[in-house]
């Protein structure tokens, strides 16, 4: 079709509306036209997450979106930077960029409201703005702050225990607090920690001083509530645990951070990750857990596997896995 004889075309679509029968398409094109300046709006994904677990509900809530600089070195300190590149290369993933996912857990097993850890708040990590939103997201998602019975930490680091308090204020005002005693004497001690721990130990006990009080501990085998127990997963911290969750015959994983990118972790997990405390204990447990729930075929909720951190995990090789994003609805 010549220049000219689309200009013919336009013209024609003007005089009625008997043209719209013979190119309804053009018509689209001039209606699309005239909507050019609208603005655009943005990258929007969506906050929470909820599906059932037999008798339990579970909403997964996102706490940051940002991108951060990785994996390398963050995953894989003791291999090439060519090797994690290659990796996200063949994964369709970008080389220097990813983002975690920061995805608290609230649990409803019909009698309590149970928080699997609480965010960056205003001094982890990503604190506000760019994270830190638990608190905000909770409402849009139908809970109310104060509705929580219990706040369980998996492990005592920024992005996990910054958000109990929040600009001077506990957000939890009715919860008691649960986290395992190792990891709440590792963070709570006294000239012990210098560098980042020390920093992150900062963090904890600014977050935890004023509950104190409110804090029980617990320890590998122990229940929160029936149906919900403790896993030792330690490494990652000193006393980290994961859950097990249990409801009339359905079965969950809340693995905290045994993962920290959903390719790389999983595909090496004995590539030491820089947060790990203790990487080579670290890589240990993530084998052990990742060969646990892909031999039981356990539905998994992963800190930081990306939004909405629900997934499967494949046993590949005795050396490696694959995670299985979450694609559909859980009853
Ligand atoms: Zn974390």
């Amino acid at each position: 079709m010549t220049k000219k004889s689309i200009q013919f075309n336009r013209r024609q679509l003007l005089t009625g509306a008997a043209t719209l029968a013979v190119a309804p398409w053009l018509i689209e094109g001039q209606i699309q036209a005239s909507h050019a300046k609208a603005p655009m709006l943005g990258p929007k994904q969506p906050k929470h997450a909820r599906f059932k677990l037999g008798e339990f509900e579970l909403t997964n809530i996102v706490d940051s979106e940002s991108f951060i600089d990785g994996p390398y070195p963050l995953i894989g300190k003791n291999a090439t930077e060519q090797e994690v590149r290659t990796l996200m290369q063949q994964n369709f993933l970008p080389e220097t960029k990813y983002q975690p996912g920061f995805t608290p857990t609230v649990l409803n097993t019909g009698k309590e409201l149970i928080l699997f850890d609480t965010g960056n708040g205003d001094n982890g990590f990503i604190p506000e703005p760019a994270g830190g939103w638990l608190a905000k997201q909770l409402l849009p998602a139908g809970i109310k702050p104060e509705q929580i019975d219990i706040v369980v930490l998996t492990h005592g680091h920024p992005d996990h225990v910054g958000g109990l308090i929040m600009h001077g204020k506990t957000i939890y005002p009715n919860a008691r607090y649960i986290i395992s005693q190792i990891e709440y004497d590792f963070w709570t001690a006294k000239n012990k920690h210098s560098g980042d721990i020390e920093k992150f130990a900062k963090v904890f006990v600014d977050n935890t001083q004023s509950l104190k009080d409110k804090f029980t501990f617990i320890k590998p085998g122990d229940d929160v509530v029936t149906g919900v127990t403790a896993v030792e997963a330690y490494g990652h911290t000193p006393g980290q645990l994961a859950f097990h969750i249990e409801s009339a015959g359905n079965q969950a994983f809340l693995w905290a951070d045994c993962a920290h990118h959903h390719v790389a972790s999983l595909a090496r997990p004995d590539w030491h990750c820089v947060f790990d405390v203790d990487p080579e204990q670290g890589a240990k447990t993530r084998a052990r857990i990742f060969d646990m729930v892909a031999t039981d075929k356990l539905t998994v909720l992963g800190y930081h596997m990306p939004f909405p951190s629900i997934g499967y995990v494949e046993k590949l090789n005795d050396q490696s896995f694959r995670w299985v994003q979450h694609s559909f609805q859980l009853k």
